[in-house]
């Protein structure tokens, strides 16, 4: 049997990765439209990282890493995500400079053990932006326009902003003893999943998909009111510059987004037209992650979205982007000399940034003329035996069907040398 891509794996084919490139060249401008710059951090990191910058009590850590030992006896986790590497390349490499800003994008490949289901794999891609050094509310908004003029970008329009707030971290820990009084009596009616989380992460059992949770969650206490005044300011303004740039969204109480280090603003995007899986992308402000992989304190928000959640919506919603596929040359040749003058043709317009195919497998002038049919060749230059002892070859416009002679000495003059 021919072996197999892994579970939850996929290859991006040849007929994929132009959409895959179109979709990225549009996180690219976005992400420059707003100042971003591209980090790129190591595929694998010390599991340490991830378990201090993620929590031990997530899914993530608990039960979704791919962790192993190396030779040099090394525990290393292929990333799960990528705040917290960006969070030690910051710090490892200096890059906050007092009283700054520190703007920055990623894209790459992600790596957890899920059940695989359509869109949701084991390795996947996310782009993603981080925001730090500010802690003041318009820096959310910045993150969550971004996010939403990405989408936006990308055509798609069946998407809905989800919003809340889990206050300072004063309210935060109001509130969990509150959620802590009434779940506790109640734990026999949960899920075991939320059972054994009960204590480590209550705030992650109003996120449970499980309708037995539902069920007891509905009439958890809510956020709202345990807010203290500066976070209901500081979400206040949130929303107000959000109504101000005319970005729509909805406030849901119950919205939480489960890591430990969240404060203040949490935000989702999500769709009704796939299914289970949801959740296009989400982020936060993450004021707490610093101070818990080192010493400093730094204020960030940041966001992540899967990219094959998007091109997943695009293809539901039939948005399309521009792609550049098109083979702007195909040269035919018939014989031994034909060749080498079709290769020194075809270099010449490489050379003016062409795309040109040439026969490798010195077929008839049949099938060289379907393959560059097939390749969808804009034009065919054809070097014939007759022509090329008068100094020539023909050009054939495959859209119109004419032919032409022209000299050898003024081909790159036609293709707009
Ligand atoms: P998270 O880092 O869990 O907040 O996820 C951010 C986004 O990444 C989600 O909203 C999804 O769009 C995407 N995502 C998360 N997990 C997966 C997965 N296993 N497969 C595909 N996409 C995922």
């Amino acid at each position: 049997m021919i072996l197999q891509t892994p579970k939850g794996t996929k290859d991006i084919l040849p007929d994929q990765t132009a959409l895959w490139q179109a979709l990225e060249e549009t996180c690219r401008t976005v992400s420059k439209r707003y100042g971003y710059r591209e980090i790129r951090t190591p595929i694998f990191e010390y599991t340490d990282l991830f378990a201090r910058g993620i929590g031990e009590a997530t899914d993530i850590v608990g039960k979704e890493m791919y962790t192993f030992v190396d030779k040099g006896d090394k525990s290393l986790t292929l990333r799960p995500e990528l705040t917290a590497s960006i969070a030690r390349a910051v710090l490892q490499n200096n890059l906050m400079e007092q009283g700054a800003t520190l703007r920055l994008w990623y894209y790459g490949p992600l790596f957890r053990r899920e059940r695989p289901q359509k869109g949701r794999y084991r390795q996947f891609h996310q782009y993603g932006a981080e925001l730090l050094g500010s802690a003041y509310p318009e820096s959310d908004v910045e993150v969550i326009q971004l996010a939403y003029d990405l989408l936006r970008g990308l055509g798609l329009s069946q998407f809905e902003l989800k919003i809340n707030t889990l206050g300072n971290e004063a309210s935060r820990l109001a509130y969990r003893t509150a959620l802590l009084d009434y779940l506790r009596p109640r734990s026999a009616e949960l899920s075991e999943e939320s059972r054994t989380r009960l204590e480590k992460n209550p705030l992650r059992i109003l996120d449970s998909k499980d309708p037995q949770d539902r069920d007891v969650v509905v009439d958890a206490p809510v956020y709202g009111g345990y807010l203290d005044e500066e976070s209901k300011a500081y979400f206040a303004k949130v929303c107000e510059q959000l109504d101000a740039l005319a970005i729509p969204y909805t406030v849901s109480e119950h919205l939480v987004r489960g890591l430990d280090y969240y404060s203040h603003t949490v935000f989702e995007f999500t769709t009704g037209l796939l299914g289970a899986q949801d959740a296009l992308g989400g982020g936060g402000r993450y004021d707490g992650l610093f101070e818990q992989i080192g010493e400093k304190k730094i204020s960030g928000v940041g966001f992540a979205s899967g990219i094959e959640r998007l091109l997943l919506l695009m293809e539901s919603e039939g948005v399309q982007l521009a792609t550049d596929t098109t083979t702007d040359v195909y040269v035919v040749t018939l014989d031994d000399e034909s060749r080498t003058l079709g290769g020194q043709i075809a270099r010449e317009l490489r050379a003016l940034n062409r795309s040109v195919v040439t026969d490798l497998q010195r077929r008839s002038f049949k099938a060289q003329m379907k393959e560059a049919n097939k390749l969808g060749a804009v034009t065919v230059v054809i070097i014939g035996e007759s022509e090329r002892a008068a100094g020539k070859v023909i050009l054939k416009d495959m859209a119109t069907g004419e032919q032409s002679d022209c000299p050898i000495g003024e081909i790159a003059a036609r293709f707009g040398a």
